[in-house]
């Protein structure tokens, strides 16, 4: 078997050790003589796991017992609705940081909801973003509700390398394509979510954090499915949650952990966005990126090379040396390099060694 280099945007890589674990235990899981899947999600040997991926993940960030972790479906795109359904009462306004077409899309049923303002955007052409606004550029509204940003913009390579500062306001934060890949306060966060197919398991599952004062301050009166409450009060297990996805989330974490935990995580992402950008801004002008290095994601690595011709061939013999999902999102065009948590300094280097010899061949 040859399992290839896998830079999919997601869904993407997912440890090879949390597959064999899941494979192992495919048929008979806990001893309980049935897979996982086949098992009542309010089976004891089921709600070990369900508790276990939530300490899991408390643990990880180190979120305190003030937050609440559930496991929801619909993916982050449900979570741009549900936020401000439930966040924003009637006469109640939010910002929105406009960083790319995830946070614009955020913004867009924010407005179907209720009032939304942008405190800034960063889109200088027809989705065309290329930079995270500087403190000093976000308008915030001090009677906003919260202010939402997507902390990493997978399709334009570009990241919130630091949290802004914006006072007593929650934020709320998309972070579906760089948790657990860095330390961070979690204090000045109000909710954050992350569908998991990126940094935290299988698709399936939507990770949401939230904060009991902001729980308290939900509205009522929405469709019992859709309200936060809900979820909460029934540890995720109102309906039948994703179980699967759940489990093989179980398993990425353990894999996590037993790596370092996030600090671990960051240091190695850290060394893998130097090497990369490194790549990129040593080749002499045949790669580019022209994102201010302040506001590089140290997650989703986008470059150009000279011409649309050069990039289609990069491509094409990158899948031929073992190298998937290199293409650009096709809103940008280009190449991408998904480099998430599990992708470690290995894959790292294999293709940055591979755009050395394109270029000494094609440059
Ligand atoms: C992938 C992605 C989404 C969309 O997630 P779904 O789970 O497919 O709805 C939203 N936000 C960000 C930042 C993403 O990377």
């Amino acid at each position: 078997m040859a399992r290839k280099i896998n830079f999919y945007a997601g869904p993407s890589a997912l440890p090879v050790e949390a597959l064999e674990a899941a494979r192992g235990e495919m048929l008979d899981f806990a001893g309980s003589g049935v897979g996982v899947m086949e098992t009542s999600h309010r089976s004891k040997e089921y709600d070990a796991v369900h508790n276990e991926t939530i300490a899991l993940i408390k643990e990880l960030i180190g979120l305190g017992d003030n937050y609440h972790v559930l496991f929801l479906q619909g993916g982050a795109s449900l979570q741009f609705a549900m936020v401000p359904m439930n966040l924003l009462g009637s006469g109640a306004s939010a910002d929105y940081v406009v960083t790319g077409s995830w946070s614009k899309k955020a913004l867009k049923e924010a407005k179907i909801i209720a009032s939304a303002k942008v405190a800034a955007t960063t889109e200088i052409g027809k989705d065309v973003f290329r930079a995270i606004p500087k403190p000093a550029d976000l308008k915030l509204d001090p009677s906003a509700v919260y202010c939402h940003i997507t902390s990493n913009n997978t399709i334009y390579g570009t990241q919130w390398r630091q949290f802004p500062n914006i006072g007593n306001v929650p934020l709320v934060a998309d972070m579906s394509s760089d948790i657990l890949s860095r330390q961070f306060d979690p204090k000045p966060f109000g909710l954050i979510y992350a569908g998991a197919q990126k940094n935290l398991g299988p698709a399936g599952v939507t990770v949401v954090i939230i904060r009991d004062d902001i729980l308290a301050k939900c509205r009522d009166g929405l469709p019992t499915m859709l309200t936060y409450k809900t979820h909460a009060d029934n540890n995720s297990l109102f309906n039948t949650p994703t179980t699967f996805s759940i489990y093989v989330m179980n398993k990425v974490l353990h894999w996590l952990k037993g790596k370092g935990g996030v600090a671990a995580m960051e240091k190695e992402n850290t060394a893998k966005a130097k090497l990369l950008y490194d790549a990129i801004d040593n080749s002499g002008g045949f790669y580019t990126n022209t994102i201010a290095p302040e506001d590089r994601s140290h997650m989703n690595f986008v470059f150009n090379l000279p011409s649309e011709e050069l990039e289609k061939q990069f491509n094409a013999e990158g899948q031929k040396a073992g190298f998937l999902g290199l293409k650009g999102h096709r809103s940008i065009g280009g190449i991408r390099v998904s480099a998430y948590n599990v992708n470690g300094m290995d894959s790292v280097k294999a293709i940055t060694s591979f755009m050395s010899d394109f270029m000494a061949k094609n440059g």
